[in-house]
């Protein structure tokens, strides 16, 4: 069948594929060790699933409008004033079939056939087949780990052409897990209000934060940079709610209306149900966050001694989500030969950094239990010590 061009520029979704092969691997019953997921191993909260069933019984189960509920639109916009001093207002929001799609929302909405959008690399696999989808030109800017992977003022000024629409910001990452300072996120601030232009935000990792890290939204930075500023997030990291498909996008009125015409035309509302879960997750205790966090950073911890233990790896210790992004190259191979053999061979599932537009790197999720993280590493060991 002859489809549609758009098509034809797109890479499918690697993380996911990987995920899939390993899932199946596993159904046949091999002994395998998967670092490559990423959503937390954690149930839902409790006290989210029973709000959500009481919404069920009350009847909750109806088309409702398709920029969310109003009382949890008006819990988003207060989470951003209290949690990241933004003043937004319930108008402020729309509520989305996950963060993946407050992003492909904002695409449309704000991408113009040729714009160019700046992504710095290591960068999240979707953002630059969601900017070509909108005809946009994704720029990438490459970032090492000399550098932490973070993208510099200098850096992002000279990627800014007349035609630049937007800068994607991506703090904590996905897939280093570096965190941008408060200072570097000021420093951002400035060099996009200077040239005038948009940056979004994607802070759906914000709550997951080690080591006394802090998250500071590059909307609060001034009046200014808030102008310029939307913030995308979601509820499946923070909550672990990832099959649920609850995000939101928040910025100015018109854009959000724009995004509410798209979503009435391709998906309607977002479960209605499912909306009184994450009203619950907002309002609701928030020491389960504290509960997970407390797990990841010991693994976190585990994980890194391993692999900077390891001849021929080395890796960033990160501030930040649950990602770990060790240095490959003195091996010799390419991230997708490492990580074709690795699990061929050890049965060890990692995502190859050619998907995040890092060939020299790895991606490991420690969203796993210890024991499997202290084999994988073993693992990882002999197989690196049979290549160097
Ligand atoms: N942004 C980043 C950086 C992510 O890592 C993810 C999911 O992996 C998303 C957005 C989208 O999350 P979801 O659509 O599950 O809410």
């Amino acid at each position: 069948m002859k489809l549609a061009a758009r098509v034809g520029q797109l890479s499918p979704s690697l993380t996911l594929t990987i995920d899939a092969k390993a899932k199946a691997m596993k159904a046949e019953g091999q002994d395998v060790c998967n670092f490559s997921v990423g959503e937390p191993d954690f149930p839902t909260p409790d006290h989210i699933c029973k709000a959500t069933e009481a919404a069920l019984e009350a009847g909750k189960t109806k088309y409702g409008p398709v920029a969310g509920e109003p009382k949890l639109r008006q819990a988003i916009a207060q989470k951003l004033q209290k949690d990241n001093n933004l003043c937004y207002a319930a108008e402020n929001i729309i509520v989305t079939n996950g963060g993946k799609h407050s992003l492909y929302n904002l695409m449309m909405a704000l991408i113009n056939p040729g714009d160019e959008v700046i992504i710095p690399a290591p960068y999240w696999v979707s953002y630059p087949e969601m900017v070509k989808l909108a005809a946009g030109i994704p720029v990438i800017v490459q970032t090492d780990d000399v550098n932490q992977f973070k993208i510099t003022p200098e850096q992002l000024q000279q990627a800014i052409t007349p035609k630049t629409r937007l800068f994607v910001l991506n703090s904590p990452s996905n897939p280093t897990g570096v965190v941008y300072t408060p200072d570097e996120i000021r420093a951002l601030a400035q060099v996009v209000v200077d040239n005038d232009i948009y940056v979004v935000s994607d802070e759906i990792y914000e709550k997951l934060l080690y080591d006394g890290a802090t998250h500071l939204s590059i909307g609060a930075v001034s009046p200014e940079a808030f102008d310029r500023t939307i913030v995308s997030s979601g509820f499946a990291k923070a909550y672990s709610m990832t099959g649920w498909r609850i995000g939101y996008l928040a910025g100015p009125v018109d854009l959000i209306k724009a995004c509410s015409t798209i979503q009435g035309h391709s998906t309607s509302n977002v479960c209605t149900f499912a909306q009184y879960g994450a009203i619950a997750g907002l309002e609701g205790p928030q020491d389960c966050i504290q509960e997970m966090l407390s797990a990841f950073a010991e693994r976190r911890q585990f994980m890194l001694d391993a692999i900077n233990s390891i001849p021929g790896l080395s890796c960033v210790k990160p501030d930040g989500a649950f990602y770990l992004m060790p240095n490959i190259q003195k091996t010799g191979m390419n991230s997708l030969d490492f990580c074709q053999a690795l699990l061929e061979e050890y049965q060890v599932v990692m995502v190859p950094g050619i998907a995040f537009g890092a060939d020299g790197f790895v991606r490991i999720s420690y969203a796993a239990d210890l024991k499997t993280i202290e084999k994988g590493m073993e693992r990882l060991d002999k197989f690196v010590r049979s290549r160097i």
